[in-house]
């Protein structure tokens, strides 16, 4: 049972307030993953999950603003809603078009998307030399926005989109090669994917392929080699179908949940300017996946 004196330091006239939008929103680890961050830093801070339907939006934004609330996280069905609601929004949340966090600052509010450089996080921890990294990148929705830019970024000079629908791979494409001029990125149907994975060092799944049992298989078994750097940004199951079998033919894969707790570390950064404790965070989160 907490003390009376522990909360008296986990509340007070001081305690600044942060919070999640979404609907639903009680599959949340973010509050979780948030709240330990700042405890580990010992501020007098607190994070909140808050359900909010899609018509409810504009008001809980005001709302927040109103009541002094310092930063959100913007999750499903928020996320590509809110930028026309915010003062201000990040390149890369423009380009993504979407926002999954927001910094208020004296009633100011400014979005940004961090799961480009939570996606990167993991690969730096590998120290992946981002100027030899070709990638194949499975998907072309939100998420592979957010990544492609961040390998461009990074420095990858090229890359490669298969999506389902290759329209959408194709607008994708068009839309990165007028951003990274200077890069080789290319799109394909997805039947070729297996194929172009011999030519590319990194292979990234950012499809929702994965999430449930009896999934396709993305890629056949003979796709992978030791050489590879497989990155399945599913992060439930903790290891997808994807990530097995790519581990059995001696890849290196990275978990979805690296991914994860990127986003969150980037978002704790641009709120407070400290350094999340990962390894501490993955222990706590694994278990619940
Ligand atoms: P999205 O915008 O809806 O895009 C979904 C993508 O998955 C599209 O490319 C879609 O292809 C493809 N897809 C869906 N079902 C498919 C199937 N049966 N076969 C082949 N392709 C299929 O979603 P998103 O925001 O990009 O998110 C994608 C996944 O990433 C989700 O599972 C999400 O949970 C995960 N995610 C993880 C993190 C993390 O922190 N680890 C962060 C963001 C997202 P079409 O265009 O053909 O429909």
């Amino acid at each position: 049972m907490t003390s009376g004196s522990e909360l008296a330091r986990a509340i007070s006239g001081g305690t600044r307030l942060y919070g999640i939008l979404g609907h639903p929103i009680t599959h949340s680890l973010s509050p979780l993953i948030q709240t330990f961050a700042f405890q580990h830093h010992h501020l007098d801070c607190l994070y909140v999950p808050f359900p909010v339907q899609p018509d409810r939006l504009p008001t809980a934004l005001a709302g927040a603003i109103a009541l002094g609330i310092c930063g959100l996280n913007i999750t499903i069905p928020h996320k590509e809603a809110i930028l026309p609601l915010l003062d201000e929004v990040s390149t890369e949340a423009e380009f993504i078009g979407a926002v999954n966090t927001v910094d208020i600052r004296d009633g100011r509010t400014i979005g940004y998307n961090t799961d480009g450089d939570g996606f990167l996080l993991p690969l730096q921890a590998l120290h992946i030399v981002f100027a030899d990294t070709t990638a194949l990148i499975l998907g072309a929705g939100g998420a592979a926005r957010a990544v492609t830019v961040a390998l461009l970024r990074a420095g990858c000079p090229e890359l490669t989109l298969c999506n389902r629908t290759p329209e959408r791979a194709y607008r994708l494409c068009d839309d990165l090669c007028q951003r990274f001029p200077q890069a080789q990125i290319n799109s394909m149907p997805f039947e070729h994917a297996a194929a172009a994975a011999r030519d590319h060092s990194l292979i990234v799944n950012t499809t929702a392929v994965g999430l449930h049992p009896g999934d396709p298989q993305l890629l056949p078994e003979t796709a992978f080699r030791p050489e590879h750097v497989v990155y399945d940004i599913v992060y439930r199951p903790l290891y997808t179908e994807l990530l097995q079998v790519a581990k059995q033919r001696g890849a290196t894969v990275v978990p979805g949940i690296e991914m994860l707790i990127g986003q969150g570390a980037e978002a704790f950064r641009i709120w407070t300017d400290r350094t999340f404790p990962t390894l501490a965070i993955r222990h706590l989160v694994q278990p619940l996946i």
